[in-house]
């Protein structure tokens, strides 16, 4: 994708060939974000949040009818001030871009940042997901995480795009509030192992409930996938593995209602 005009710059942009309108749009696709290293946030607070998070900004596009808004204002003004491209846009140029109808009358186009994965463990408990596949699951953790004081999320081997439109959505806003970094099963094991961090992993056919467990610091909680759990490997390597005891006839929870569970239990146990 092109700069979008050269940095800091204000267009009027009502053709819907027009290229920028193009560029943005693609950004729906992972792979124009894995090119560009871009992403979308629709609305105004989580471009908000974003800025205030000092998220670097590429473009801020806004409907005209919005132009008297001083909110508006406000966020154009900090994106052209920080070398942004501020468009603004007629209803269906911004439909274009949005790829649906009533969408936000404001949208952001931020650069992706990740945090070193040598950062895994750092400033306090960490979440790892192993291989999580859904969006909405990834962005509800994300929240979470942010709620409850989670000092960072890693994303470990093949996950789900964290900057898909659909996660940055279900985070409302935390993506830009809590540190997220990636690593091969490998290197999280090995990183914990050097830095002395305790792996605690979840399992259904874990024996120790999750209350009451040893979550003394440093700890690092580790979730596994959707389908299939945690890797073999990955639960070997784990130092603790406990189960959340269900009732009913399921036969596990949510992902990421299993996520809260754990969070809050860990830091309820070590504050
Ligand atoms: N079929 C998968 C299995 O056999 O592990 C179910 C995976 S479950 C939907 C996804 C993840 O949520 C699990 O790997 C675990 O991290 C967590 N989870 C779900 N229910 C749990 C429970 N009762 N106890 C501990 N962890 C649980």
């Amino acid at each position: 994708m092109t700069a979008g005009g050269r940095p800091g710059v204000f267009r009027k942009v009502t053709s819907l060939a027009n290229p920028l309108v193009k560029d943005i749009r693609a950004l729906h696709l992972k792979k124009y974000r894995d090119e560009t290293g871009l992403f979308l946030a629709e609305g105004r607070k989580l471009v908000r949040d974003a800025l205030d998070g000092g998220w670097p900004v590429h473009t801020l596009v806004f409907q005209a009818e919005q132009a008297n808004d001083p909110a508006v204002g406000q966020l154009a003004a900090e994106v052209k001030a920080a070398g942004g491209t501020v468009l603004e846009v007629s209803e269906a140029v911004l439909g274009k871009i949005a790829r649906r109808d009533n969408p936000q009358t404001v949208i952001g186009v931020f650069r992706q940042s990740f945090a070193p994965s040598e950062r895994i463990g750092a400033g306090g408990l960490w979440v790892a997901l192993d291989r999580v596949r859904d969006p909405g699951n990834l962005g509800t953790i994300v929240r979470t995480a942010d709620a409850a004081g989670v000092a960072g999320v890693a994303l470990v081997g093949q996950c789900c795009d964290p900057f898909a439109l659909e996660t940055v959505r279900a985070t409302m806003g935390s993506i830009f509030h809590v540190p997220l970094a990636r690593a091969s099963e490998e290197a999280l094991v090995a990183h914990a192992s050097r830095s002395g961090h305790r792996l605690i992993g979840t399992h259904l056919s874990a024996t120790e409930d999750y209350r009451g467990a040893d979550y003394s610091p440093p700890a690092i909680l580790v979730m596994g996938n959707e389908q299939q759990g945690l890797s073999d490997s990955l639960a070997r390597a784990c130092d603790l593995l406990v189960r959340i005891p269900m009732r009913g006839k399921a036969d596990s929870l949510n992902l990421a209602v299993s996520t809260g569970l754990m969070i809050y239990e860990a830091l309820r146990a070590t504050l």
